[in-house]
């Protein structure tokens, strides 16, 4: 069996807003899983995009351009949710509120992870750790530093996401590059638009 161990609570991971654009291998992956009936009836399937320079807009055919491959639009935390519903009913087990999670014995055939659950330390043997904490996660932390290898690109801008109830301005999305920086039209549904406009690296809002 596979067990999950989260940090946050499921209303946490729920709550949290991030990507919105699945691309065709994901979308063909969730369908092949069987997980994509929301995803189906609810997300929005996009044919191409526009891009905007020189103050010209210029659309992109990409179901032309690709032999009919699509994007749809379908947020991150859907998929998260369709995810965690389909575990619970395939009754796989997750472990929602854990701390200190600290992955052991990595270079043996026999790693194992102790964590612990409203204050008790609970000691787990495995055949596998897979480590999908995230970039701040204590997986990266715990690979040990001479099996570690990273591929790192640091850009020296940063995005402010603005998430709007209010109809995206056209029908598919816009990515504008302007003098005074990047700027993307994006959306999350027929009725909810997402920007992201470029910021400095240090700038907090
Ligand atoms: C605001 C925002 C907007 C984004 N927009 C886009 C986008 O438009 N397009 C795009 O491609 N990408 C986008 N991303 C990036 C994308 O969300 C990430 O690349 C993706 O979530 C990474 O997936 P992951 O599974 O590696 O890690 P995560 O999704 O971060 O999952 C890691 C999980 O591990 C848990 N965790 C962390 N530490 C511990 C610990 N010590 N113990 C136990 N559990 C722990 C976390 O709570 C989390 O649930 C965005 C990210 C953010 C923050």
């Amino acid at each position: 069996s596979n067990i999950i161990l989260e940090r946050q609570s499921p209303e946490y991971v729920l709550s949290r807003i991030r990507a919105g654009v699945l691309e065709q291998g994901m979308v063909d992956l969730l369908r092949k899983a069987g997980v994509a009936e929301r995803m189906d009836a609810e997300g929005l399937v996009h044919d191409g995009f526009e891009l905007v320079f020189a103050g010209k807009r210029q659309h992109i055919d990409l179901k032309q351009l690709t032999g009919g491959r699509t994007v749809m639009i379908y947020g991150q935390t859907e998929v998260t949710r369709d995810l965690m519903t389909a575990r619970n009913a395939a009754g796989c087990e997750t472990f929602y509120n854990v701390e200190n999670v600290s992955p052991q014995d990595l270079k043996t055939d026999r790693p194992c992870v102790t964590f612990e659950k409203n204050g008790e330390t609970v000691h787990l043997e495995c055949d596998y750790i897979a480590g999908c904490d995230g970039f701040h996660g204590v997986a990266r932390q715990s690979i040990p530093a001479e099996a570690l290898k990273i591929f790192e690109r640091v850009y020296p801008f940063g995005w402010l996401g603005v998430l709007a109830d209010t109809p995206p301005v056209n029908d598919e999305l816009v990515y504008a590059a302007h003098e005074r920086g990047f700027a993307l039209c994006s959306m999350r549904s027929p009725t909810r638009t997402r920007y992201y406009l470029q910021v400095g690296a240090q700038e907090k809002v």
